[in-house]
């Protein structure tokens, strides 16, 4: 592979595309609008100045690496010459429907389509495709530049030989590639949000605060960072909605959303990037304050 295509260019698709241009890869960044590329590109050579700083990378290679992404704005270019696209768009099934649609229109036949979803089905998205068995899910998690991990997920009809070029791809970047069935939440967010949830509840039933059920997960189970104030971190819109398609696709009253948790996304308190949710984020965003509940 040379050419992949990044469909996506906020948290996930800007760090997507970051680790592969610093591997060498030609990668065309594509989004709605040239302003959402720009935020992108800056974000992108910041986090490649730390990666400088720490000596990961020298000034030459950092050059490099920002001239491999190319930013644009028109889907059906950007994909003409790709061997993988990796599709990192809102987490919206009817948005990921409509772009696998044009995808499998515009991309080659060989190319293969990841999606960067973190727990909606990659069956249903194949089936928006002439190509299921060429369609995987290529889970990456957050901070992309920093994580190693990759969750890799086989979708019902992707086969053997999709599946051995992702994992072989994911170690070219030096990340781990851990493969799971598709189903709700695969491993990694199935194992996670009904963690988040119930400390949640714990809040809402009383039981401690903010500051304790943080500090017990960290210094009693040695989390680098509690429940609540990950919740915070990973967008308390996306834990509601990873939790709501644990619900539904399992049935299972044990993955409801907590109340509380419906009542803060209702209300805008959507934790870091509203600067409020289980801590207040406005003063010092690095050393943010518990809130009462
Ligand atoms: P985000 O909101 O930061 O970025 C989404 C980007 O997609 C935006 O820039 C938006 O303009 C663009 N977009 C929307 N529709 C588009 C279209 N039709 N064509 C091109 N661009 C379009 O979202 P994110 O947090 O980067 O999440 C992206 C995906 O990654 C989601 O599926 C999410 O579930 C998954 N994910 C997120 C995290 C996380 O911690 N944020 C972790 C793992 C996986």
């Amino acid at each position: 592979m040379k050419n992949i295509t990044v469909v996506g260019s906020g948290t996930m698709g800007s760090g997507i595309a970051h680790c592969f241009a610093q591997y060498g890869f030609n990668v065309n960044l594509v989004d709605l609008s040239q302003e959402a590329l720009k935020r992108a590109m800056v974000k992108i050579e910041a986090n490649l100045d730390r990666q400088l700083k720490k000596e990961i990378l020298s000034l030459e290679e950092k050059a490099a690496a920002l001239a491999r992404i190319r930013p644009m704005t028109v889907l059906e270019e950007a994909v003409q010459k790709a061997d993988l696209v990796v599709e990192a768009v809102s987490e919206n099934q009817a948005v990921k429907a409509k772009i696998f649609a044009q995808l499998d229109k515009h991309a080659p036949t060989e190319c293969i389509l990841a999606t960067n979803t973190s727990s909606l089905s990659i069956t249903t998205i194949a089936a928006f495709t002439k190509r299921p068995e060429k369609v995987i899910g290529m889970h990456f998690m957050n901070p992309v530049p920093v994580m190693r991990l990759v969750e890799i997920i086989k979708g019902y009809q992707t086969n053997e030989t999709t599946l051995s070029a992702i994992t072989a791809l994911t170690t070219q970047i030096e990340k781990v590639p851990l493969v799971a069935a598709d189903y709700p939440g695969f491993v990694a967010n199935r194992i996670l949000l009904p963690m988040i949830n119930e400390a949640i509840e714990a809040l809402f039933q009383g039981v401690a605060g903010v500051e304790a059920i943080d500090e017990m997960m960290k210094l009693g189970m040695g989390h680098p960072m509690g429940p609540l104030r990950l919740a915070d971190f990973i967008g308390l819109d996306v834990c509601l909605s990873v939790l709501e398609v644990l619900h539904q696709g399992f049935g299972k009253d044990k993955y409801a959303p907590c109340p509380l948790l419906r009542n803060l996304v209702t209300a805008g308190n959507l934790g870091v990037k509203t600067k409020c949710g289980f801590y207040d984020y406005s003063d010092n965003p690095k050393q943010p304050t518990p809130l009462k509940f």
